[in-house]
């Protein structure tokens, strides 16, 4: 169970994240309905209480419904695995914090705020109070997933947007969006109106609600229950694929609620056409309102998040590292995320300010994970890239100065970044000569010395492109 916890928990906050707070999570010991996990120090325990006790609780429950409790607190745990060995509580001294703990370090707000729960219809659905549209920043990539859902969170059920289905890839807002959705449509009751009731749940969740309503007999109250809202989401509608029983419960949930002329909101990873593995007919009824997809990320939407994030926190991070860190973490946002946040966590530690060189340090081993290594082809994008002229250039003849020393810029990358001979390298380059490799390292070199700006505009470069 506990392994299972720890992936599932892995595979959801991320890789950045879990490395970076829950690497150390390990077992304490399980004693009826209460289980015990441990971290090596106060920081870490509350940190993990205050981010992750909610989720942690959940995930045990869905593994195990005896747990009612997960307690989190100091200590040093048992090899994790070790099944039933663990004895009751080993909790050492609190005391064996490490300077992390020191009072006063302030846990920055770019993680903020997850203390107060709020529960929606008392089903335990927890609504993230970071996820609402205030905090969503539109750029080309999601900007029409965004308009629909603020769309229906306006007006649930208007013509033409009944089901809205978004869909898009891991980590690039589904769930954010379906919370604005709910959030906004739980508090903007319009006056005189009654409220609006919102059930929101994982499609995991819905499937752990049911098969638990059957174990219960129960199930014409679980029914009774979803289909008196007036809106009902489902995130990662995907983990419905391969289980059939829960897939037919929630069509005919989802029929009896179009029928009655309520809202429903699904975000899925794929297109309804491409879920291959739901039912035909779901797909179809999913299909026939809105869909809108969150395409993947632009630099510009990644630097628009971090600036964001990084003024939220109300940390000061200078803008190469954050042109840095959306060049180099290009695939999810919740991993941006959680690289600027270990970055500005590490910064408020250590009482250190943000530099490239503390980021490249802090954040080696992320950097490491999303790095191959660097062909010529790619230096010669990212430098045709930075210095706004045509890739073509990089092999053409002409030798105008804007052309001509971007080009130098990127040969001489290459001979640094990659293991090429110069007459390789020429060849790359329009069939230049070997001599005009050397000369263009030299040049480069030798213009760094003398100009600063120069010289911080190639290491930048050679930082994005380095492995
Ligand atoms: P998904 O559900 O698509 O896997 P999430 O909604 O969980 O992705 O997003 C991952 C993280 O990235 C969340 O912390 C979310 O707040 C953040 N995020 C995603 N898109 C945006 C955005 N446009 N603006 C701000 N934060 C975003
Ligand atoms: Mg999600």
């Amino acid at each position: 169970e506990w392994s299972r916890v720890r992936t599932r928990l892995q595979n959801e906050v991320g890789e950045v994240e879990y490395r970076t707070w829950l690497r150390q999570l390990s077992l304490g010991g399980a004693d009826g309905d209460e289980v015990t996990v441990l971290l090596p120090t106060r920081f870490l325990r509350d940190w993990v209480r205050s981010h992750y006790g909610d989720r942690l609780s959940a995930l045990w429950q869905s593994e195990n419904n005896r747990v009612r409790r997960v307690d989190i607190r100091v200590g040093q745990g048992v090899q994790p695995l070790a099944p039933s060995v663990a004895p009751p509580h080993s909790t050492a001294p609190a005391d064996i914090t490490a300077l992390t703990d020191n009072a006063g370090v302030a846990i920055p707000s770019a993680v903020d705020g997850l203390d107060d729960k709020n529960e929606g219809r008392g089903d335990g659905i927890v609504l993230d109070p970071r996820y609402t549209f205030d905090t969503f920043v539109v750029g080309k990539p999601n900007e029409f997933a965004f308009a629909c859902a603020s769309r229906v969170a306006d007006q649930p059920s208007s013509p033409g947007f009944n089901p809205l289905f978004l869909y898009g890839g891991v980590g690039l807002g589904k769930t954010h969006l379906m919370h604005a959705v709910a959030w906004k449509l739980q508090t903007s009751r319009r006056a005189g109106a009654p409220a609006v009731s919102v059930a929101y749940m994982s499609a995991e969740k819905f499937m752990y609600k049911f098969i638990a309503a059957i174990r219960n007999q129960s199930t014409i109250e679980f029914k009774d229950n979803l289909r008196s809202v007036d809106v009902l989401m489902i995130d990662d509608l995907q983990f419905l694929i391969g289980k059939d029983n829960t897939q037919e419960e929630f069509f005919h949930t989802f029929n009896a609620l179009v029928d009655a002329g309520k809202q429903i909101v699904v975000s899925a990873d794929k297109s309804p056409s491409d879920l291959s593995g739901l039912e035909d007919r779901l797909r179809t009824r999913l299909g026939c309102g809105m869909v809108a997809d969150l395409h993947a990320t632009t630099f510009e939407l990644r630097i628009s998040i971090l600036e964001a994030k990084a003024a939220k926190a109300s940390v000061s991070v200078p803008p190469r590292v954050l042109e840095f860190l959306a060049h180099k973490i290009t695939s999810n946002i919740r991993e941006l995320e959680g690289a600027l946040n270990r970055l500005v966590a590490h910064s408020a530690l250590f009482q250190r300010p943000i530099t490239l060189e503390t980021t490249q340090e802090v954040l080696h081993d992320i950097l490491r994970a999303h790095d191959r290594r660097v062909t010529i082809e790619e230096i010669q994008r990212k430098v045709a890239e930075h210095y706004n002229i045509r890739l073509t250039d990089m092999a053409s003849a002409r030798r105008a100065r804007n052309v001509a020393r971007p080009r130098q810029v990127a040969m001489f990358l290459a001979k640094q970044l990659t293991s090429r001979s110069l007459p390789e390298i020429g060849r790359k380059f329009g069939n230049r000569d070997h001599t005009t490799v050397m000369h263009a390292v030299s040049r480069v070199s030798g213009l760094m010395e003398g100009d600063s700006a120069f010289a911080e505009d190639v290491e930048l470069l050679r930082r994005m492109l380095e492995s």
